[in-house]
């Protein structure tokens, strides 16, 4: 399978995007560049998604994080862009987790904001978190099995600190739903 790029926000979109987004997105780059040199059969790749379909909860996402992924969906066709806004309406009602983000396509396997995803996306499989492990069940199983000790894991709890100095992350859907509104008026 062809390995996600190591990409990071598109240049037209740099300059918008605050200068500490930017810096996370650099230090995660990083983190999962050195990762993957050392096991370049790494299982993340377009097509797996398996943490995209098991989303813990509804995802949450500072202004700047949600400015940039606004920016990707506004270049998908619109047909598609409905489809998510449809799938997001539904999620906002619903109550059972996990749940698959409304954003993957589901067919492809694969994220059609990718160079706009959120910064949890950007570390899943390769950031642990306290209590909350690696996100990612299968590699989990590897870890297990005794495999993969030679990983320095990021650490996903410092993430979450640079993220708060970022301002209050708030619900994918809330997100949405205010951005309805704004259009409406
Ligand atoms: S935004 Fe993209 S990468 Fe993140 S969970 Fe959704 S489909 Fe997966």
């Amino acid at each position: 399978m062809k390995p996600f790029p190591q990409d990071d926000v598109p240049p037209r979109m740099r300059d918008a995007t605050p200068a500490p987004l930017l810096r996370l997105h650099a230090d995660i780059d990083t983190r999962v560049a050195t990762i993957r040199e050392a096991h370049p059969d790494w299982q993340c790749a377009r097509g797996c998604a398996t943490c995209c379909r098991q989303l813990a909860d509804i995802p949450r996402l500072t202004a700047a994080e949600w400015a940039l992924l606004k920016e990707g969906l506004a270049a998908l066709p619109p047909q598609r862009l409905e489809e998510i806004r449809g799938k997001v309406a539904r999620l906002a009602a619903a109550q059972s987790r996990p749940i698959v983000c409304p954003m993957l396509d589901e067919m492809e396997g694969a994220c059609p904001v990718y160079a706009q995803r959120p910064v949890a996306c950007r570390t899943y499989g390769f950031y642990v978190q306290r209590e909350l492990g690696l996100y990612c069940g299968d590699i989990e199983a590897r870890v297990g099995g005794g495999e993969l000790a030679d990983v320095v894991w990021g650490n996903h709890d410092a993430v979450d600190h640079a993220l708060g100095t970022l301002g209050e992350a708030r619900p994918l859907t809330e997100w949405f739903a205010d951005d309805i509104k704004l259009q409406a008026e």
